[in-house]
């Protein structure tokens, strides 16, 4: 196999700090991190990142590494390539992703919390669409999530009947003697019989090979706060991924994605509308009525309005995400010119053209003509 060297991946010299390490992982983190990345291979760069990281960042690792380069680590895990399972990626996503994801589906693994192999589920992550109702009311949608789950036909056990594992004897780990033209070196690793448990079946369970979890696609009805907004993320305890062994549900987060409405523009709690006034409108004032999310509001236009005025409706935005404060609606004129008029239209114009509608505006510029 021909493995890129792990300082070229991470794109560091030897002789990198611990510092630097940390920052090119956390750059090469967010370009390919598979749920977020659009560029090709991303998961394949994420993964070789990923464990050039888990390397270089552990001092007896990277020292290992050094000396021996890639043969430091081969035949661990059965060949596999590196065993990642214990390694907690979750302060370096918390960076990058704002806090409170510890790990997504698909990478770094899910980590082992006790000695008999228990390893808490994937969180998981889902894009939902919602309308711009839905998003500033509140709605229950059902969301259909693909997840894997406990396995019926074992009970998550994995298998039926058990016994001591007879490849490490209970202990759930192996060591290996790794021998090199420098000298042998001990490596532990998870065992690969019993995957950390230290008891094997007798029978392995044919539907989740093993592993007590199958791919399961489940329909949920959730209730979707009013208020929330592209981005706006919603935690679902105990939704995600099931643990192994006896490990805890991973949780799963709905990101959303809202449509625009084809007249209101939300920014953040507030709504803006864009409303056409006539010239006259616009000279002489006026009461109109316009439309806002609650219905119809009359609004009074002021005398001498110009296109860009800005008139606040308070109350009449979205409702805050779990409080009953709402944001305000904001009108913005805009003064339509006719573009064609009637005689009679015309006529009135040419009258008005005929008396002073001179502001103060004018002033300057005609003080510089010749
Ligand atoms: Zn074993
Ligand atoms: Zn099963």
């Amino acid at each position: 196999m021909n493995k890129r060297d792990y300082y070229e991946v991470l794109g560091v010299s030897k002789g990198a700090s611990e510092d630097e390490i940390k920052r090119a992982f956390r750059k090469l983190a967010k370009k390919y991190h598979p749920d977020v990345s659009k560029e090709p291979n991303a998961e394949e760069k994420f993964k070789e990142a990923q464990e050039a990281y888990a390397v270089l960042s552990d001092k007896q690792k990277r020292a290992q590494y050094d000396q021996y380069g890639h043969a430091a680590f081969e035949g661990v895990n059965g060949g596999a390539g590196f065993d990642f399972s214990d390694f907690d990626f979750s302060d370096i996503f918390d960076g990058i992703f704002g806090g409170g994801f510890s790990s997504f589906s698909g990478f770094g693994g899910s980590r082992r919390n006790t000695r008999n192999g228990a390893r808490d589920g994937n969180d998981r992550l889902m894009r939902v669409n919602l309308s711009f109702d839905d998003a500033v009311f509140g709605t229950k949608k059902k969301i259909n999530v693909d997840c894997n789950s406990e396995c019926d036909k074992c009970d998550g056990k994995g298998g039926f009947g058990s016994h001591t594992c007879k490849t490490c004897h209970g202990k759930g780990v192996v060591t290996q003697e790794q021998r090199t033209i420098l000298g042998a070196f001990m490596t532990q690793s998870t065992c690969p019989d019993c995957r950390g448990k230290g008891t094997a079946f007798d029978r392995t369970c044919s539907a989740c090979h093993g592993s007590g979890t199958v791919r399961k696609n489940k329909d949920l009805e959730v209730k979707i706060p009013a208020g929330v907004d592209t981005g706006s993320r919603l935690r679902l305890a105990g939704k995600g991924d099931a643990g192994v062994n006896g490990g805890a549900p991973g949780d799963l987060y709905l990101e959303f994605v809202v449509k625009d409405h084809p007249l209101f523009i939300r920014d953040d709690y507030d709504i803006y509308l864009e409303l056409p006034i006539t010239i006259t409108d616009a000279v002489l004032g006026t009461k109109k009525e316009v439309p806002t999310l609650y219905g119809n509001v009359k609004v009074s236009i002021p005398s001498g309005s110009e296109s860009g005025d800005k008139l606040r409706i308070k109350d009449k935005g979205v409702t805050h995400v779990n409080s009953s404060t709402k944001g305000d609606m904001y009108i913005i004129l805009k003064v339509c010119i006719p573009k064609k008029l009637d005689k009679k239209q015309k006529k009135m114009f040419e009258e008005l053209s005929n008396t002073n509608l001179k502001t103060g505006d004018f002033k300057l510029v005609e003080s510089y003509l010749d």
